[in-house]
């Protein structure tokens, strides 16, 4: 029996704790939180815990999801009904504590158990140091295979700007942001029209006299925003009350909001892991997800922009059965190859390393590779179509999108409903 470590109890780690459970793994999941869920856990908190940690979630008052529940589901585990399709983040936390029951996993967790490092050992095993919060010990454990399932969506991306010390006003991330009423009569610029900086701008503007939306796509985003948004181009400099534009133009704010993205980091790997990570770019990994220097260790749920909590089923049943030795992992030369064409075929693409993991239009394609390479269940083409849809639904009008309610019809298709 493999002794299963996972690391983190978001919807990643849940997807890696039940199939590792299903394929006879002795598992063990730790938890800093004493809750499951992860990002979809809300807390007023912002900024260290209780525990001196860094605040983990980025979740905000009121969030309704952005992509429909009919893709938000595990494979296996569809959420309860309810008709419209994009629900509020309590719903999808209720959903996961109702998955994490229906699968007893709850008491594989060790909840307020922070991992500190992981090493891997002489034969080929790993050493996970643990901080117990609770009692403040450390503890040492051995495992053979480690699950990553720490999240990406934690630690920001802070920009450097000139003249960004004499700036008087605040400076915040979005992983900072709560809810619009502290921004009652601010005047707010909004750095990046990811989807953070264009759910932030749609929701500060509630409250906030004026709020710029500083962005650099190749087009200005076609949503309406209320009439107390507008849109500028990069921002060059800050200045001690504002901004000043590539366009040439200043303006004044009283408030700056780092809508920049988040940092891909994991603290706790060793030098020797065989891990690299720079600018978001995780490396060398077969698939996205399996370390290609000691493939006992994996990550769940790196790629992005996808239908994630059905990634992260696949991606968990993918290792698996490579690192349970249901199927023989290809070697080594075979993996580094494998990456290779794949990274290349990005960067032709004009792809930057930060866009290392992203999928987008192409995450059908990553699914029905991962299925296929290990000759596992696949999951369903309509998955990948709805999320292609309803994203652009997303960047056409994001002050109605959410009204849409989908119904999948079935494997390939779905349909509108409203
Ligand atoms: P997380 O949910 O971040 O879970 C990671 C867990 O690991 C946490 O519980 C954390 O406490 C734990 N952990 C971290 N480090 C350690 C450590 N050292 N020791 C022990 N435990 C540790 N996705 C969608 O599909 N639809 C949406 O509508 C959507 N909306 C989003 C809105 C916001 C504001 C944000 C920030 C993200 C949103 N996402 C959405 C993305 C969402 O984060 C992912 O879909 C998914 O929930 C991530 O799950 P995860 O398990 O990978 O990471």
């Amino acid at each position: 029996m493999k002794k299963l470590c996972v690391i983190g109890a978001g919807a990643a780690g849940l997807a890696a704790a039940k199939n590792g459970l299903k394929l006879n793994c002795d598992v063990t999941v730790f938890e800093q939180s004493n809750a499951v869920g992860g990002t979809w856990v809300y807390t007023d908190e912002i900024g260290k815990d209780k525990y001196g940690l860094d605040v983990h979630s980025s979740m905000y008052k009121g969030l309704h999801t952005n992509l429909p529940k009919e893709i938000m589901s595990f494979p296996d585990f569809p959420i309860p009904y309810q008709e419209k399709s994009y629900i509020l983040a309590e719903d999808m936390l209720a959903y996961l504590n109702l998955y994490a029951d229906n699968f007893k996993l709850k008491e594989k967790i060790k909840f307020e158990h922070h991992v500190v490092r992981v090493r891997p050992l002489i034969d080929d095993t790993w050493e996970v140091l643990v901080r117990d919060l609770k009692i403040e010990k450390y503890l040492i454990y051995n495992f053979d295979l480690i699950f990553i399932c720490n999240g990406h969506y934690h630690t920001p991306i802070i920009p450097f700007y000139e003249g960004k010390n004499f700036f008087k006003g605040k400076i915040l991330h979005s992983h900072d942001y709560r809810c619009p009423d502290p921004f009652e009569n601010e005047t707010v610029l909004i750095i990046g029209a990811g989807p953070s900086g264009m759910d932030l701008a749609n929701e500060i503007s509630k409250k906030a006299t004026r709020v710029t939306l500083s962005h650099h796509l190749p087009e200005p985003p076609k949503t309406q925003f209320k009439t107390n948004v507008d849109l500028k181009p990069d921002v060059v400099k800050l200045t001690e009350d504002g901004a000043a534009f590539a366009d040439g133009t200043l303006n004044t704010f009283s408030v700056v909001f780092y809508c920049t993205g988040y940092k891909y980091t994991f603290p706790f790997l060793s030098f020797d892991s065989g891990i690299t990570c720079d600018d978001n770019f995780v490396r060398p990994l077969y698939k996205h997800c399996i370390n290609i220097n000691r493939p006992t260790l994996a990550f769940i749920g790196l790629p992005f922009y996808v239908c994630a909590t059905q990634m992260f089923d696949l991606q968990a049943r993918f290792c698996l059965t490579f690192m349970t030795d249901k199927k023989k992992i290809p070697s080594k030369t075979e993996m580094i190859e494998d990456s290779e064409k794949e990274m290349n075929k990005r960067w032709s693409k004009g792809f930057k390393k930060h866009q290392a993991h992203l999928m987008g239009c192409d995450q059908g394609k990553y699914y029905e590779d991962l299925s296929k390479t290990a000759e596992i269940e696949p999951l369903k083409p309509v998955i990948a179509k709805l999320h292609n849809f309803s994203s652009l639904r997303f960047l056409d009008d994001l002050t109605n999108f959410r009204q849409d309610i989908f119904r999948i019809i079935d494997d390939e298709t779905f349909i509108k409903v409203q």
